[in-house]
């Protein structure tokens, strides 16, 4: 496998590929000298997966991906969705956003939400994209401490626990990133 740039500066996504992919070849942003904040102004994740490849592969000229995630809840029509990260406002903590979500759906028993990420993939003849998902249910209250995000209100289906509440190890292996990862990786491997 040739080098691929990962188009993060965060280098525990960097890890979680680099996992994955069994491989040390896929590198960050810093390692290409590449400093420039990208604006997120997408309005889905495909969006904005496809801004930062396209911005990055302009760049490095090499094999590039980027991957976007959000939780999208059925009784707030998709939302947070693209806006997960910033949804009770651009300087909002995971906790101001966990508490924006749980006020908005007050006693509903309509709980269903997925966590979703979008992979995109760019080289000099192909642009793609692969896509991973996990179904579950909103908790009513903030349960476990581990994670990030909105780990601590999201039951997955088949499970009584938050992604908070169980292992990272197990996390990892059914969460939305690792399913499109793993996509990714059977592309890249089936020439
Ligand atoms: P990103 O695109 O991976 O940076 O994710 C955007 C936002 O979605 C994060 O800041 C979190 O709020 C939320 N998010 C994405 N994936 C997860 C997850 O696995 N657990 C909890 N929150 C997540």
């Amino acid at each position: 496998m040739n080098e691929i740039v990962l188009a993060s500066h965060n280098q525990n996504k960097v890890q979680e590929f680099r996992q994955i992919f069994c491989s040390k070849k896929i590198i960050s942003l810093n390692e290409i000298g590449f400093d420039k904040e990208i604006k997120e102004t997408g309005l889905t994740l495909e969006e904005n997966a496809l801004i930062k490849v396209r911005k990055v592969f302009d760049f490095s000229k090499q094999t590039c991906i980027s991957d976007d995630s959000g939780l999208e809840i059925n009784f707030l029509d998709g939302a947070p969705g693209v806006f997960s990260a910033r949804y009770a406002g651009l300087k909002a903590s995971p906790i101001d956003n966990i508490n924006k979500v749980l006020r908005k759906l007050g006693n509903t028993s309509k709980r269903k939400a997925r966590f979703r990420t979008v992979i995109a993939f760019k080289d000099m003849t192909r642009e793609k994209l692969f896509e991973g998902f996990i179904d579950g249910n909103i908790s009513e209250e903030i349960r476990g401490s581990s994670g990030f995000g909105y780990d601590p209100i999201f039951i997955p289906n088949g499970f009584e626990f938050t992604f908070s509440e169980i292992s990272s190890e197990l996390k990892n292996k059914i969460s939305h990133r690792f399913l499109a990862i793993k996509k990714l990786y059977d592309f890249i491997n089936s020439k």
